[in-house]
C-alpha cells in the first residue's frame, strides 16, 4: 500500500504534495538540483539567505512578537514574517534596522504596493 503524501514541496509558490522527508516534488527537485549546480559554489550569494539569516530572523521575530505594522495601529498580530525594508537584491542587509516583523497580510500588502510601483515605473 502507498504511503500518503503528506507534505507540501518547500519550493517557493509551490503545493504539490509529497511523501514525508521528501523536500521538493519531482519537477522541483530537479529544478533545486541544477540551480545549486549554478549558485551552490558561490558562498557569498549562497550566505544571503543561509543559517545566518536565519538565526538573525529567528531571534528578531521572538523580540517581536506582533506586526510591527498593525501594533502602530493598536491590533496585537500575530508575527509571521519578518521582511527587509531594503530588499537585499537592492543592497538590503539583515541589520536589524531593516527589517521588520509583519503578519502576513501586512508583508503581501508591501510586496504588492512596491509590485504596483514597479509595473508603473
Ligand atoms: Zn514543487
Ligand atoms: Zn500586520
Ligand atoms: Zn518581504
Amino acid at each position: 500500500m502507498p504511503r500518503k503524501p503528506d507534505v507540501p514541496c518547500r519550493y517557493p509558490g509551490c503545493s504539490r504534495l509529497i511523501p514525508a522527508g521528501e523536500r521538493y516534488c519531482d519537477e522541483h527537485r530537479s529544478k533545486v538540483n541544477s540551480d545549486y549546480e549554478k549558485y551552490g559554489r558561490d558562498k557569498t550569494a549562497k550566505r544571503k539567505y543561509g543559517r545566518a539569516w536565519k538565526r538573525i530572523r529567528d531571534r528578531y521575530a521572538a523580540e517581536h512578537p506582533f506586526c510591527e505594522m498593525c501594533y502602530e495601529k493598536g491590533v496585537m498580530a500575530k508575527t509571521e514574517q519578518i521582511h527587509h525594508k531594503l530588499p537585499l537584491s537592492e543592497g538590503g542587509t539583515h541589520d536589524r534596522s531593516n527589517l521588520i516583523a509583519l503578519c502576513k497580510p501586512c508583508h503581501s500588502r508591501i510586496h504588492a504596493q512596491r509590485g504596483d510601483r514597479w509595473n508603473r515605473r
